[in-house]
């Protein structure tokens, strides 16, 4: 029988990133991944050339944010090697033309909404308790300073790029905490290699450091007795012991299917049970035979956003649909062949009614590709697509972007923790604890298990 101080379960962002900093704090670590490649959501395959990501991935504060402190905190800090959206920066597409934000919104809107979104910009800058924000959203909060429809799409579409909800639910608190770090650090970019990058250096470290990272191997059961954590049963029902587990296959999957619900009590199930996920996505990842745009990353924006996301959440397919579009070969020519591009482009989509509507949605993603690059079609060798069910092979969670997701009765004091009620046991990547975009949330939910485990074993 194999005894380990933690085994983690999950080899995305969250659970490479806790592997990492235990084993480099002396603790005889493994890692089971179910599949037979890390990185679950934040993970790259490889086509005829093309380094592709499974998600349509652009990273936040890049060396300084949380993937980036996990890396300092284990002495690897050169272990990515991170590209930041500079020269070009990002671009927002709308009406026929591509914009700077904020800076060229001025020609677009009246000075006095102008001068409101700035004074947002201004006020998120200086707001010291973003915690007082957390129950409000991000709608509410943006009516005090303007009601310009422009405004609000902008908004609502960055609140869109960040948590994956619609601006009526995500909580204006998170907002304010996300877009003042990120403006702060100005470090957003992307990693050489693709995004799988930043796993892959994590488990890379976990091995440095003397633990095993398994691929291929699916944890059934989380043992428990007397109260306490026993170990893992593996679906090839070999026993693994250990004390501690966490867990970064979820925190429904976690307590329904692993644990069992027996285990804990009536007020704390009905909590789990009410968590609500992000919405799940769907992207195309274009192969071209040559570069046709020099932008690193791109959203496209309309004015009737609102009205649009409303439509998608109903299960119908907008007539344009609204697309973030980064191009990972132009940060990391390695990621197409010589002379040839990769952009990738996707859209926020309900996981229920998708299917039904998927060549809508391809000819209506299409629709918004020929209007920002007129003929490109002209020079697509072929195209992939992903949809919500790809992802929730990958990463389980109900097909979601993000995780358990941020709305305002799912943020701060409100978000599960990472610790669950038994004593060690864990959940850590978007599902538990943490703040911040994506894999950044990921990443600081492992960083705040990390510590509570460490300081628990001192
Ligand atoms: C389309 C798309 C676009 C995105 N865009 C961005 C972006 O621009 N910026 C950004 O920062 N983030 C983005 N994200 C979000 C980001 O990828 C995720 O939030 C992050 O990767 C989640 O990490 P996680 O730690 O929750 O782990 P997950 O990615 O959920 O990985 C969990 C892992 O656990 C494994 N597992 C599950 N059950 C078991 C089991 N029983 N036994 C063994 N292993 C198991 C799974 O196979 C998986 O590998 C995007 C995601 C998608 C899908």
């Amino acid at each position: 029988m194999s005894k380990y101080d933690v085994v983690i379960i999950g080899g995305g962002v969250g659970g490479t990133a806790s592997g990492a900093i235990l084993a480099s704090n002396g603790l005889k670590t493994l890692l089971i991944e179910k599949n037979q490649f890390i990185g679950g959501r934040c993970s790259t395959y490889e086509k005829e050339g093309f380094k592709i990501d499974i998600g349509v991935h652009s990273f936040g504060r890049t060396s300084n944010g949380p993937l980036g402190t996990v890396l300092k905190m284990i002495n690897m800090e050169d272990a990515v090697d991170w590209v930041l959206a500079r020269n070009p920066g990002p671009v927002q597409y709308y009406q026929g033309k591509f914009w700077k934000f904020p800076k060229e919104l001025e020609k677009l809107i009246p000075p006095s909404d102008f001068s409101s979104l700035i004074k947002i910009l201004r006020d998120i800058m200086r707001i010291k308790d973003t915690k007082e924000l957390d129950n409000l959203s991000i709608k509410t909060w943006l009516s005090k300073y303007s009601d310009n429809k422009l405004v609000h799409s902008f908004i609502n579409i960055i609140c869109g790029l960040y948590f994956v909800v619609s601006y009526n639910e995500a909580s204006a608190g998170e907002f304010v905490r996300c877009l003042s770090s990120l403006v702060q650090n100005r470090s957003t970019g992307y990693p050489k290699g693709g995004c799988i990058s930043i796993p892959l250096a994590y488990a890379k470290a976990i091995e440095k450091f003397g633990g095993t990272v398994e691929t291929g191997v699916t944890a059934k059961k989380i043992i428990i007795e007397d109260g306490k954590i026993q170990g893992v049963e593996l679906d090839n029902n070999k026993f693994i012991s250990s004390q501690l587990v966490i867990s970064n296959a979820g925190i429904k999957e976690t307590i329904n299917n692993m644990v069992g619900r027996n285990y804990f009590d009536k007020i704390y199930l009905e909590k789990i049970d009410k968590l609500k996920y992000s919405m799940s996505a769907f992207s195309l990842k274009l192969a071209l035979k040559k570069p046709i745009t020099h932008f690193k990353v791109i959203n496209s924006i309309s004015l009737d956003f609102e009205e649009k996301i409303n439509t998608v959440l109903e299960g119908e397919v907008p007539d344009k649909v609204d697309l973030f579009v980064p191009i990972p070969s132009n940060y990391d020519p390695e990621l197409a062949p010589k002379g040839k591009q990769l952009i990738i482009a996707g859209t926020a989509v309900p996981r229920e009614n998708f299917e039904r509507n998927r060549e809508k949605w391809i000819s209506s993603t299409m629709e918004t590709l020929e209007e920002m690059f007129p003929k490109f079609q002209n020079n697509l060798m072929w195209m992939e697509v992903t949809t919500p069910k790809d992802i929730e092979s990958i990463g389980g969670k109900e097909a979601s972007v993000i995780g358990v997701s941020q709305t305002v009765d799912q943020t701060g004091v409100n978000r599960p923790a990472t610790s669950l009620p038994i004593e060690g046991l864990y959940v850590v990547g978007g599902d538990a604890g943490g703040w911040g975009i994506g894999t950044e949330l990921a990443a600081q939910s492992a960083i705040d298990c990390s510590k509570i485990i460490l300081k628990q074993k001192k």
